[in-house]
């Protein structure tokens, strides 16, 4: 397997009134082709930054972007425009990253016209095959987004997300925005495509639920920072880091799971601005000490199950 992505020791941060926003803070990962990574955490983590940041939305402040192997973190305008088409984005919501005065087959066509490279008999030939691809119904080809329902909106978005035939693909918050019931059509479609087309996913979400059965590896993130990364079942089977027991804890319980406790977090939520050296949780942390005011790094304490916690073993009672 080769990654697809690789990102090491990025780093995105903002300039605000009151100091540096350290928004995406040291994050390394990578993710093998044709495979997803869920990137799990709480809204203003900084998971969103970070997948935009990846594929050149918003720039980067250090750190490394490699794709297929090569370093496109500095890519020129030509090489800009090549990456563009290689990685895409799905929107949280459909409705707002939808051009409202376009129809359904305009909204299609627009990134296939823009790119210049094809005639219009390929052009319609293609949005007939996007359609397709992602279920919608040719009687909707001249309606226009406000006429459509949410899972259809966003299957547009999906639609024209894919139409340069992209490798790689964000999904930010993709079915957050969409009742629960068309949430499963939405996660569906997804991984039909990725089986059909080979696509790699990055898979933002607030919401571990959503992404156990789309994702390979879990990564979560917290306050600009990955604190724990594993494959998919091992993460759903044990969780080392605090905050992830607690992200977990908040999922509805099932009957097989009744006495699971929900674990409610407390204490204020350090600042993103001038973060101090030290683990980031450590004043919602139940189990934060005087080690914790020291600088915390990824270790491997399960194969590839990786956490960033000075007492994750203590805690877990392996040590
Ligand atoms: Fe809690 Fe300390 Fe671990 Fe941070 S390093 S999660 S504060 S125990």
């Amino acid at each position: 397997m080769s990654a697809l992505v690789e990102v090491k020791n990025l780093k995105t941060y903002f300039s605000s009134g009151r100091g540096t926003v350290h928004a995406v803070d040291d994050v390394s990962f990578s993710i093998e082709k044709g495979k997803t990574v869920g990137l799990v955490g709480e809204s203003g983590c900084g998971k969103s930054t970070l997948g935009r940041t990846i594929i050149h939305l918003t720039n980067s402040t250090g750190g490394q972007i490699l794709y297929e192997g090569e370093d496109i973190t500095h890519p020129n305008r030509k090489e800009l425009r090549a990456l563009r088409e290689k990685m895409q984005i799905i929107f949280q919501d459909p409705f707002s990253s939808l051009n409202p005065r376009l129809t359904i087959q305009e909204t299609i066509q627009e990134p296939l016209k823009l790119s210049k490279r094809y005639d219009k008999q390929t052009i319609e030939k293609e949005t007939n095959r996007l359609m397709e691809l992602v279920g919608i119904e040719e009687r909707l080809r001249n309606s226009y987004p406000h006429e459509l329902d949410g899972g259809r909106r966003q299957r547009v978005g999906i639609a024209r997300a894919l139409a340069l035939n992209p490798q790689f693909v964000v999904c930010d918050e993709p079915v957050s925005a969409l009742d629960v019931s068309i949430q499963a059509q939405i996660l569906n479609l997804l991984i039909e495509l990725q089986e059909e087309i080979g696509l790699t996913y990055l898979f933002i979400t607030h919401d571990l639920s959503v992404v156990r059965h789309i994702s390979d590896t879990i990564c979560v993130m917290y306050l600009g920072q990955m604190v724990e990364t594993a494959p998919t079942e091992e993460f759903f089977e044990k969780q080392y880091h605090p905050y992830s027991k607690a992200l977990l804890s908040a999922i509805p319980t099932t009957d097989l799971q009744k006495d699971k406790k929900r674990i409610i977090l407390k204490g204020e939520i350090t600042s993103a601005i001038n973060p101090q050296p030290g683990c980031r949780f450590a004043s919602r942390c139940i189990y934060a000490d005087e080690r914790c005011k020291q600088p915390v790094k990824l270790e491997e304490l399960g194969e590839g199950h990786f956490v960033a916690c000075h007492r994750a073993k203590e805690v877990n009672g392996m040590a």
